[in-house]
């Protein structure tokens, strides 16, 4: 038995793990306060959700073999070095954890746990060469090449979310201008739609797919064109560079599979100069564990 945990830039999700079935688990979102004194509030709502989720499925905490975190941004000898989203800095969440649990730990960007759990048990596990572009609150992902996570000795790399699309553009959290996440996260369409249609954007992801993004509302037709222009631009460089036999779409994203915006992203990404090997797309497929995938990714070894 292991315990996953995926730290986003909304939630936490933790989850109880047995091969890679998940038996049972947990969320709780950050409220406006919580996000006052981050590190505390990971650090409680990570203790008070294994112990609640222990005591209801009668385990005990030398039951569990491994804690596995996904974690936003760089992650590195058990620190979390930088996560713009979630304004962490030099987070040494492991030795924290360590005094209350004493069970090994292991720490990895969240984009990579997904993306290794799509490549072990989901969508991407009968490709050898695969992107994996995590679309959420930010934009994370990984690359496959010859079935083999590419994991590079500096930092964590394939920050996708922060690959330059429009020089001098929007400020993104990192500091940089005109990130890829600024244009194309599913935060950066909430925030510009809740603007469009004058509303508090504290709403939920399901609410902005279900409710607000009407294919018959003309208020918003502008701001979802600006969001698929750059998405087709980030997603179209990322083929161009790694030619995969597939790219993934997880984060909230991947719940967008049967959505217009999904089929408009396609045919853009079919125009003519979208990509260097023009309109020949490899497969195009959503993660099959959705947002479960980074707390099922996070306790593979
Ligand atoms: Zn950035």
């Amino acid at each position: 038995m292991k315990i996953g945990i995926d730290i986003g830039g909304s939630h936490i999700g933790v989850g109880l793990i047995e091969k890679q079935k998940i038996l049972a688990s947990k969320e709780r979102n950050f409220t406006r306060e919580d996000r006052k004194n981050f590190e505390t509030t990971i650090l409680r709502f990570i203790s008070e959700m294994v112990d609640e989720l222990l005591k209801e499925n009668q385990l005990q905490i030398e039951a569990i073999e491994l804690i596995g975190i996904a974690a936003p941004g760089t992650s590195s000898e058990g620190k979390i070095v930088k996560a713009g989203n979630l304004n962490l800095q030099n987070f040494e969440i492991i030795s924290h954890l360590k005094k209350e649990f004493h069970n090994p730990i292991q720490i990895r960007n969240d984009g990579k746990c997904a993306a290794l759990a799509e490549k072990a048990y989901g969508a991407m596990k009968d490709f050898d060469d695969c992107i994996f572009i995590n679309i959420g609150t930010g934009i994370g992902g990984a690359a496959f090449l010859g079935g083999k996570l590419l994991e590079p000795k500096r930092y964590s790399g394939f920050e996708f979310g922060h690959m330059v699309v429009n020089q001098g553009g929007r400020l993104c959290s990192c500091g940089k201008q005109g990130c890829f996440e600024a244009y194309s996260s599913i935060k950066a369409l909430k925030n510009k739609i809740t603007q469009t249609l004058d509303m508090d954007s504290d709403i939920s992801g399901q609410y902005l797919r279900e409710e607000l993004l009407k294919e018959d509302d003309l208020r918003i037709q502008e701001d979802v064109e600006v969001f698929l222009e750059y998405l087709k631009t980030g997603i179209g460089n990322l083929i161009t560079i790694f030619e995969p036999e597939v790219v993934c779409f997880g984060g909230s994203f991947a719940y967008y599979e049967k959505n217009w915006i999904f089929e408009k992203l396609i045919e853009k990404l079919k125009q003519p100069n979208a990509t260097f090997n023009n309109g020949e797309l490899p497969s195009i497929v959503t993660a099959k564990f959705k947002n479960d995938a980074g707390i099922i990714g996070a306790v593979i070894a």
